[in-house]
């Protein structure tokens, strides 16, 4: 808690337990008395917030409302020096940052950071595309016209995000929403509101750097109401909602009944196919960092190996030497490399699957027990399920680090029980046979927005559309042309010359 509220003031992010302060609403009434922040290493409290009320809310996507008209007129790569400047402030208090999303969400200290460096990525990204956000020229059917689109700002755009990347996801979306006119308002999720507190201060403090409205981005503090009277207010075009399946499917049918636009980035069961022919330590390097990585709380996190017959039972053997290994404890701990579950439902999802697994026919080759680490905090040995089939517990995703070995005979059966699941975010084939790698990557292969050769699932670079499809909600996020989600088009046809003529030869005198 020291270190977290040291961290913050660093930040210019204010008291972590000020109820009543500037970070989390004034009077009314609430849905939560408070927003308590808790750090998974050891269940202390770190945080102590007053969530908004509804009322608040909307006070806030007024004020957003405002900003962003004044915004909008700013030239896209004017709106670009916002997002270098924050890029620059994340540079310079990496550490603090990424510290904090350790000691919120639980990540090792490499992994805090990296999240941080991901924000940093996106920024750099985003500044570059403030120049580049075009439309094209279209050849009209009409003499002495031309054709052309624009790409114009959106409006407000609407955040919500998960516990397990606290501040990426936000800055996926912002850096993106800043640069293409748009102003944010962030409903992060209550698990860890102190990492958005931070966000925010930074982004104030660049915003006055350059001059850009102050409201241009806000954090909404509570639980699913506040998130609720985001999603329903028609002032917000764009709600990007990163999480479960369950919330997505929540929000965008309220987001569809009043026709504003939903980005969902939800839940993943992310497999990777070992074939005969992979390179089974790079393989295993590779599934271990996938699978484990975060604690298996990565919505890219790897759930299922299907595993080629002749090469299953030495894949297995080579797990379990690597899991039996791997040192758990405080995220904090250099040497660490499984740190906690975010709370103590998490470690009774993870327990509960296990034994459903068994009871399905499973047998549990490694870990699958809680494990020691920090008094008070949530710590598990990742676990490792040999499964006959693909049962209901398979296909559902258990947030946390459980991975089940299925086994295959032909390409045809792999890739079938690949798809055969409800998510459809990231996947990916280790072979060394480009047949295989490329039939895996076709339109008759995996089914999942993200499709990787020789390399794990997990860990996505920025550059790339993220984002899934199927129950994980159709949205692409971060690079390539994501960022026209952020945007409207709007098609313009100029008549230059001076008679009128008529789209498909229409004749109207
Ligand atoms: P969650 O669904 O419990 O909560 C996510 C956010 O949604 C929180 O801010 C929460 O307050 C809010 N929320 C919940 N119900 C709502 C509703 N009805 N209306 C409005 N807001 C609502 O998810 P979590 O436990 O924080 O995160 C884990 C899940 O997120 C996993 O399923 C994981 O796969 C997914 N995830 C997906 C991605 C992706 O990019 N696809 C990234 C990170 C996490």
């Amino acid at each position: 808690a020291t270190r977290a509220r040291e961290i913050l003031e660093r930040l210019g992010a204010g008291d972590p337990f000020d109820p009543d302060g500037e970070a989390g609403g004034g009077a009314g009434p609430r849905a939560a008395d408070v927003i308590v922040s808790r750090s998974p290493i050891d269940g202390q409290e770190i945080g102590r917030l007053t969530p908004h009320t509804p009322a608040e809310v909307a006070d806030v996507i007024g004020r957003a409302q405002g900003a962003f008209e004044q915004w909008r007129t700013v030239p896209a790569p004017v709106r670009g020096a916002l997002v270098r400047e924050l890029g620059e402030l994340l540079r310079e208090h990496k550490e603090d940052l990424g510290a904090l999303v350790s000691i919120e969400a639980g990540k090792i200290v490499s992994e805090g950071l990296g999240e941080v460096q991901e924000m940093i990525d996106i920024c750099d990204l985003a500044v570059g595309l403030s120049r580049q956000l075009h439309g094209l020229t279209i050849a009209t059917e009409r003499p002495g016209h031309r054709m052309m689109e624009q790409w114009h700002p959106l409006g407000v755009v609407g955040v919500i995000s998960a516990f397990n990347f606290p501040v990426a996801v936000w800055s996926w979306n912002s850096a993106l929403a800043f640069v293409c006119g748009d102003a944010v308002v962030w409903k992060p999720s209550e698990k860890t509101v102190l990492t958005a507190l931070a966000c925010q201060a930074l982004l104030t403090e660049a915003a006055r750097r350059v001059g850009a409205p102050e409201q241009i981005s806000s954090v909404l503090i509570g639980e699913r109401e506040v998130g609720e009277a985001l999603v329903d207010d028609p002032r917000v075009p764009l709600v990007s909602a990163t999480g479960s399946t369950r919330m997505g499917k929540q929000v965008a049918p309220r987001v569809a009944a009043r026709l504003g636009r939903s980005l969902l980035e939800l839940g993943g069961n992310n497999a990777a196919i070992v074939a005969p022919s992979a390179d089974l330590d790079l393989a295993v390097r590779g599934i271990v960092f996938s699978a484990v990585g975060t604690a298996g709380q990565r919505c890219t996190s790897l759930r299922r190996v299907i595993a080629h017959e002749s090469v299953r039972d030495e894949l297995v053997e080579k797990l379990k030497a690597a899991y039996e290994t791997l040192p758990i404890g405080s995220p904090l701990e250099p040497s660490t490399l499984v740190g906690p579950l975010i709370d103590e439902s998490a470690t009774s999802a993870f327990l509960a699957a296990i034994e459903q697994a068994q009871a399905d026919g499973g047998t549990l080759v490694t870990g699958g027990e809680k494990a020691d680490g920090v008094a008070g905090g949530q710590y598990v040995r990742p676990a490792i399920v040999d499964m006959p089939k693909q049962t209901d517990i398979v296909k559902a995703e258990t947030f946390a680090p459980i991975l089940y070995v299925l086994t295959y005979r032909d390409l045809d059966e792999a890739i079938a029980l690949h798809n055969d699941v409800s998510q459809g975010l990231s996947s990916s084939i280790f072979t060394l046979d480009v047949r295989e790698a490329e039939t895996f990557v076709s339109a008759i292969g995996s089914d999942c927005g993200i499709a990787n050769v020789n390399i794990g699932p997990s860990g996505a670079e920025i550059g790339g559309a993220f984002g899934g499809e199927k129950d994980t909600g159709g949205g692409r996020e971060s690079g390539s042309d994501a960022w026209r989600s952020y945007m409207r088009r709007a098609t313009n046809t100029v008549n230059y010359s001076t008679e009128l003529p008529l789209a498909q030869g229409v004749e109207f005198v």
